[in-house]
């Protein structure tokens, strides 16, 4: 069995997506094609956002995103400490100090420590607080209702790490429009993969829209060899996008409800022995991974080893908090307020996700954690 079974999605797609690799392998334009513009129009049309901007992957979206916000050197940016290392890495990648934030019983960033972490940075550093870097862990949005009105109170911007999110919704609002600026990740194994990495950037606000485009491509000005900043090279291969263009019909036709199908089943199921994920009232999740949390008497190594015998695969996302990473060591703050992420780093396990998983597979899956 596979963890997330991307090849039962391309024999799924197989005609889809030879053909229109095919179609840009005839046309001889590898970057720049037709498929990346169409390609953002169409993701900007779902995402109900004014603009995006196809890149490389989904962690020269952020470095992209805070460049365009002009975060820098002595800059806070509050980040959730439970998530995939870019999204910390980016903001001291650009020279600014990340503030990591324990999550809440969402896996996602916890707001009354979030608030409570700003008032100290205001108080008891010489740090200029930014922005909030808020990530969609898991598929499910982060609470943007809450956090536009702290990002509001304390004059912040943000930015929202979409990488695992997209397809998410909060109350009809989809994913990637959240933020001041958001960005995903097309990367294999998130809810809307290519065959490569790629990621894109989302913003309403055309004058960052005009920044974004001129950071990803060498700082240009008026035109690619007029350059009036240090940037980036980052783009979106035609080819990546064609294949995303087949994957993200599929992906608004079927995949997403599939997705929501299989979690349900497995909440239904699961719920009595392990904990299973909370989504919020109104929220949607795309069920980028469908994580449990272990109960204190059970032996997460053990678990996974008698999951293997069965073939089932397990993963654990993530086993490290950012504020405990090796290459944060001289960026800790406020530990104390950073246990839950500590404990559930202990007691979190992936199960097989993906709108391909047969039924056989998720019953078996669902009576082997039964019986353990
Ligand atoms: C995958 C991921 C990224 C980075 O995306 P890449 O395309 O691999 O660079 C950033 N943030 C989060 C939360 C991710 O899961």
């Amino acid at each position: 069995m596979n963890f997330i079974d991307l090849n039962a999605q391309y024999k799924a797609l197989e005609k889809d997506i030879d053909q229109a690799i095919q179609k840009v392998l005839d046309s001889g334009k590898y970057i720049n094609g037709d498929e990346v513009k169409k390609l953002a129009k169409e993701l900007a049309d779902y995402c109900g956002v004014k603009y995006c901007l196809p890149c490389a992957n989904g962690t020269d979206a952020l470095v992209l995103a805070l460049k365009a916000l002009d975060i820098k050197k002595n800059d806070a940016v509050f980040v959730p400490t439970f998530t995939f290392f870019a999204s910390a890495e980016t903001i001291a990648q650009v020279g600014a100090t990340p503030i990591f934030i324990d999550i809440d019983n969402t896996f996602n960033i916890d707001t009354q420590k979030l608030e409570k972490a700003i008032k100290e940075v205001k108080k008891k550093t010489d740090l200029n607080p930014k922005a909030i870097l808020t990530v969609d862990l898991f598929g499910q949005p982060a609470d943007y209702i809450k956090i536009e009105k702290i990002a509001k109170k304390y004059n912040l911007k943000i930015i929202e790490d979409s990488a695992q999110g997209f397809g998410g919704e909060i109350k009809g609002r989809k994913a990637c429009s959240f933020g001041d600026i958001s960005t995903t990740s097309f990367f294999p194994a998130k809810p809307l993969g290519c065959y490569g990495d790629g990621g894109a950037i989302f913003t309403d606000d055309k004058e960052l829209f005009e920044l974004l485009s001129s950071y990803a491509v060498h700082g240009k000005g008026s035109y690619k060899y007029d350059n009036v900043r240090i940037g980036y090279n980052s783009r979106l291969d035609t080819i990546q996008a064609a294949i995303l263009l087949v994957k993200l019909r599929a992906f608004k036709d079927f995949e997403l409800t599939k997705r929501n199908d299989i979690a349900k089943k497995y909440t239904k199921n699961l719920k009595e022995k392990y904990t299973t994920p909370y989504v919020k009232k109104g929220f949607l999740s795309s069920w980028a991974q469908y994580t449990l949390i272990l109960s204190d008497e059970m032996d997460r190594e053990d678990l996974i080893k008698y999951l293997k015998e069965k073939d089932i695969p397990s993963m654990v996302y993530y086993p490290i908090p950012m504020h405990l990473q090796t290459a944060f060591g001289g960026y800790n703050f406020n530990l104390d307020d950073l246990k839950y992420s500590e404990e559930l780093c202990k007691k979190v396990l992936s199960i097989p996700m993906s709108p391909y998983l047969t039924d056989d597979d998720q019953n078996k899956i669902i009576k082997v954690l039964l019986e353990y």
